[in-house]
């Protein structure tokens, strides 16, 4: 039996449109409230690896061990990656609007978060600005609701 083989993309348009709660674990929502009371960024140290996690989480993704106590993240850091995004996305931003990873001086490991400030009259303008490894303020909504979109980052200039 012969069969056809596709030569093109083969595109399915599915719609996801879900609304679910879920319960944060004792770390994860002292991290978040901690976030939206104080403004303070919380990671956790592995015992075993050492690396602080940023944001605190209660296992090392590394280790799969327990992590131990708080350790508090100033609230700056570096552009570890980033997106400039051109697609709408429901709940998210009107486009184009940058998406990136900053890693907390003192971390090991980055928080996600929206880049704003960035010039994006044209990629060319923001790729300029948004160099890997440059400095970032992260800084803070000032209406907190316990998310981590409660913060964002800020360009240094
Ligand atoms: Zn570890």
């Amino acid at each position: 039996m012969s069969r056809a083989v596709v030569t093109e993309p083969w595109i399915v348009e599915q719609r996801w449109d879900l609304t679910y709660q879920h319960t944060a674990d004792v770390t994860t929502a002292t991290f978040l409230r901690t976030l939206r009371d104080d403004k303070q960024l919380l990671g956790t140290r592995c015992p075993v690896c050492e690396r602080v996690l940023a944001p605190a989480r209660p296992i090392c993704d590394r280790d799969f061990c327990r992590t131990e106590g708080f350790v508090e993240l100033e609230p700056a850091g570096t552009l570890e990656l980033f997106t400039i995004m051109h697609l709408a996305i429901d709940g998210l931003p009107e486009p184009p609007y940058v998406l990136g990873y900053v890693k907390p001086h003192g971390a090991d490991t980055a928080l996600p978060g929206f880049v704003e400030g960035v010039d994006l009259s044209s990629d060319a303008t923001a790729v300029a600005e948004l160099k890997i490894g440059r400095e970032v303020e992260i800084a803070f909504r000032e209406e907190r609701v316990g998310r981590i979109t409660d913060l964002f980052f800020r360009l240094r200039r």
